[in-house]
C-alpha cells in the first residue's frame, strides 16, 4: 500500500465541445502523502477547480488515473463512486452549498443519511458542536452569517470522517477575521483526525499555513513546493535542498 493517499497521474481532460472545447488539466501528475495538508494556487481558469472536482471523483478523466486511499476512481460505476465518496471524501465550497430549507442539522446530517446511519443526527449533532454551532441547530442557512454558513459546510462535509477534506476557495466569500476562524477550524479539524486536506486559495498567507504548497498554470503544475527531508517525511517551513 502506497504511502500517498493521492495519486494523480498524467491527468488529462477537455470540457466542453467544439469551438467551446478548454483544454483544461494537461498531463498532471500529483502525489500527496496521508495526513498532509496542500493549498493549491493559481490564477483564474488555470484549472484549480477541476483538479479538487477530479480529486473528488465529481469529474472523470479523459486519460490518466486518480487513486484515491488505494482505490482508482476510473473503472467505478456511477454508484460505486458515490459510495467511495460519501465514506472517503468531505467537500467544502466557496459559496456553501447548504440547502435553504433545511436547519444546519438537516443539512450536516445529509451525508450520513444518505450513507444509511442510524446514529446521523447524533453525529451531526456532536459535529455541529465541534465547530461551535451547538446553538444553532435549528437555524436555517438564511438565518446564519456567513461564517456560521460555512462552519455547518464543515460539520457535513466532516462528519462521516473522511480521509480527505477538499475545499475550493473556503474562506474566499468570507471577510478576514472570519476567513481566518474558519481556516484554524479546518487546521485543527485536519490535525486532530489526521485528515489529508486538499484546499484551493487564492490567498497566499492561507496556503503558507498548508505543509505543501502547489502552484498550477494553464492546466499543469508550474510549481510544486514540495517540503521535505530525506525520508520523505515533511520538514516545516523550508524547502527541500534541490
Ligand atoms: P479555476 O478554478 O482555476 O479558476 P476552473 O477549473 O474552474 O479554473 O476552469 C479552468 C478552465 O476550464 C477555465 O478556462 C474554464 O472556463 C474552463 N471550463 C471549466 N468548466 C468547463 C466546462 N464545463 N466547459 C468548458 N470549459 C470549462
Ligand atoms: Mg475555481
Amino acid at each position: 500500500m502506497s504511502a500517498f493517499l493521492i495519486e494523480l497521474k498524467n491527468a488529462d481532460l477537455t470540457l466542453g465541445a467544439g469551438s467551446a472545447a478548454v483544454h483544461v488539466l494537461k498531463n498532471m501528475s500529483l502525489s500527496i502523502e496521508a495526513g498532509h495538508s496542500v493549498g493549491i494556487l493559481g490564477p483564474s481558469g488555470s484549472g484549480k477547480s477541476t483538479l479538487l472536482m477530479v480529486l473528488a471523483g465529481l469529474e472523470r478523466l479523459d486519460r490518466g488515473e486518480v487513486t484515491i486511499d488505494g482505490t482508482a476512481l476510473g473503472p467505478l460505476s456511477e454508484d460505486a463512486l458515490a459510495a467511495f465518496r460519501g465514506e472517503n471524501i468531505g467537500i467544502v465550497f466557496q459559496s456553501f452549498h447548504l440547502i435553504a430549507n433545511m436547519t444546519a442539522l438537516e443539512n450536516a446530517a445529509i451525508p450520513l443519511e444518505l450513507a444509511g446511519r442510524r446514529d446521523a443526527f447524533d453525529v451531526a449533532r456532536a459535529a455541529l458542536t465541534s465547530v461551535g454551532l451547538g446553538e444553532r441547530l435549528e437555524h436555517y442557512p438564511g438565518q446564519l452569517s456567513g461564517g456560521e454558513q460555512q462552519r455547518v459546510a464543515i460539520a457535513r462535509a466532516l462528519a462521516p470522517r473522511p480521509a480527505l477534506l477538499i475545499a475550493d476557495e473556503p474562506t474566499g466569500n468570507l471577510d478576514g477575521e472570519t476567513g481566518r476562524q474558519i481556516a484554524d477550524l479546518l487546521f485543527a479539524a485536519q490535525k486532530e483526525s489526521g485528515t489529508t486536506l486538499v484546499l484551493v486559495t487564492h490567498d497566499p498567507a492561507l496556503a503558507a499555513r498548508c505543509d505543501r504548497q502547489v502552484h498550477v498554470r494553464s492546466g499543469e503544475i508550474a510549481d510544486d513546493g514540495l517540503k521535505g527531508s530525506d525520508d520523505g517525511h515533511p520538514v516545516q517551513g523550508g524547502r527541500a535542498a534541490e
